[in-house]
């Protein structure tokens, strides 16, 4: 059975096949470490994620190259340090380590590989340098741009018009602009902004190059798949293919380009600079991964998802449901092959809310069953799930994490602040109590300077 993909390029969807099969090529976008990402950032880590264990599932697990990219030069980030009066490397490593954390815990597998900005400025230097002798570039006072003019193909993923690409360009219109379309590949660094030499003075990249120097260096010229969010079409990708396409002769950068949408709050977009954000550490506390996981799953990855408390609590609920039945053969045996229904669905451009309607049916099978078949249903659904990188928790342990029957994160912080009332007060009795209480429902207090803070036992 083919693996079909829609293609942003095409339009349309597609019989992915890919250049070689014993090699196959995926790159996606990947996060500007400078704070804490919110549940909308972790949406393509996540599909991505799906789309790599459906590649491995297809191909086998050492054929697929998965490169996602660590965006650690930024100005973004550069703001960032100086607010908080520390290195940008500090900042970097630091935020960088949190993602990783972050994606484990919504069972994301590591990508193959996680290239670092700073770790390819000589290649993008090169890159720069190509561009200017192929023609497409030029150098003015201090920056090198990309002259969109100059790229015939320029606006063939995104289809934007004249006035969209110039509003995309997002910088004011700067006057050694020949265009005003065009975008930055290189531009000068302040003394007290970090910087690297240059044939073109001290400096630093533009983002669009990152990519494209990235890719080129770890995966090659024209890699398999490209994904990322649908905003990063434009200016990003449009940018990215003009850049490495006339590096490399009118190679094509990518052959499918998948693109997931929007999470929402309400009819918005999810975002920082609107402040209706959900961080996922805050997610975390209160909920498993898992659940997370499956309610980032649950509507199709082009279709735009509201996020609500009743999504991930239903997301939960459901989780329960599974793993109710799981617990009772935490060891039954996995079949040869995956249920066909959930991988079928899953080959379908990754259709998530059909597979998910497989995992139901399989559990419902399972349900009427009993003694060694009923084990080998459960063994099944184990499989089918963990196609989908579900079911990873011991059913046991499940019922006692985050979100299970014990007080809920709000629960315990207004215990919390009962708590620190009566120790105000001097009733070191009650705040005992509200202590010893809390630890009976599984849930430990620490004092510390800066209060106390809870985690569950
Ligand atoms: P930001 O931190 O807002 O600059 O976002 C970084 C990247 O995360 C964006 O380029 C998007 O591709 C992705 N992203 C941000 N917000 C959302 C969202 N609400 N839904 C899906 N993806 C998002
Ligand atoms: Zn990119």
């Amino acid at each position: 059975m083919a693996l079909v993909l829609h293609d942003s390029m095409a339009r349309d969807k597609r019989i992915f096949v890919p250049a070689d099969p014993k090699r196959v090529t995926m790159y996606v976008c990947g996060p500007t470490v400078y704070s804490y990402a919110h549940i909308g950032n972790f949406r393509a880590a996540v599909v991505f994620d799906l789309l790599f264990r459906t590649l491995r599932r297809h191909f086998g697990a050492d054929a697929v190259i998965y490169a996602r990219n660590i965006t650690d030069i930024d100005d973004k980030i550069i703001n960032a340090a100086r607010e908080a009066g520390a290195a940008i490397g500090d900042i970097t490593a630091k935020y960088a380590a949190i993602y990783r954390e972050e994606c484990a815990a919504l069972n994301i597998l590591p990508p193959t590989l996680e290239p670092a900005a700073t770790k390819h400025i000589d290649e993008m230097i090169a890159l720069v340098g190509t561009l200017i002798a192929a023609g497409c570039a030029y150098a003015a006072e201090g920056h090198v741009l990309f002259a969109v003019d100059r790229f015939s193909a320029y606006g063939g993923l995104s289809h934007v018009d004249r006035d969209e690409m110039i509003a995309g360009a997002r910088v004011e219109v700067a006057p050694y602009k020949e265009n005003p379309a065009d975008f930055v590949l290189w531009k000068p660094s302040a003394a007290d902004e970090p910087g690297w030499d240059s044939p073109w003075g001290r400096g630093r990249p533009g983002w669009h190059l990152e990519c494209s120097a990235m890719i080129e260096k770890t995966l090659g010229e024209t890699i398999d798949i490209h994904g990322g969010g649908q905003d990063l079409r434009f200016p990003h990708h449009e940018n990215e293919i003009a850049q490495s396409s006339c590096a490399h002769h009118g190679a094509p950068l990518a052959r499918y380009w998948v693109h997931n949408g929007f999470l929402r709050m309400g009819t918005e977009k999810m975002s920082k600079s609107l402040g209706n954000v959900a961080l996922l550490r805050d997610l975390l506390e209160q909920w498993p991964g898992e659940a997370l996981r499956w309610a980032l799953l649950s509507a199709h990855y082009r279709q735009p998802l509201e996020w609500t408390d009743a999504l991930i609590d239903q997301s939960k609920r459901q989780l329960d449901r599974f793993y109710r039945l799981l617990a009772e053969a935490p060891d039954a045996p996995a079949p040869k092959e995956p249920p066909k229904s959930v991988a079928l669905a899953l080959d379908d451009d990754l259709n998530t809310p059909s597979a998910m309607a497989g995992l139901h049916e399989l559990r419902d099978i399972a349900m009427q069953m009993e003694g060694e078949p009923r084990r080998r249903a459960i063994g099944a659904l184990k499989a089918a799930g963990e196609m989908m990188g579900f079911f990873s928790a011991d059913p046991a342990a499940w019922f006692r994490g985050q979100g299970a029957d014990g007080p809920t994160a709000e629960e315990i912080e207004s215990a919390i602040a009962e708590r620190a009332a009566a120790r105000k007060a001097r009733d070191f009795a009650k705040a005992d109590r509200i202590r010893d209480d809390l630890l009976k429902k599984g849930v430990v207090i620490e004092d510390g300077p800066g209060g106390a803070t809870w985690r569950r036992a």
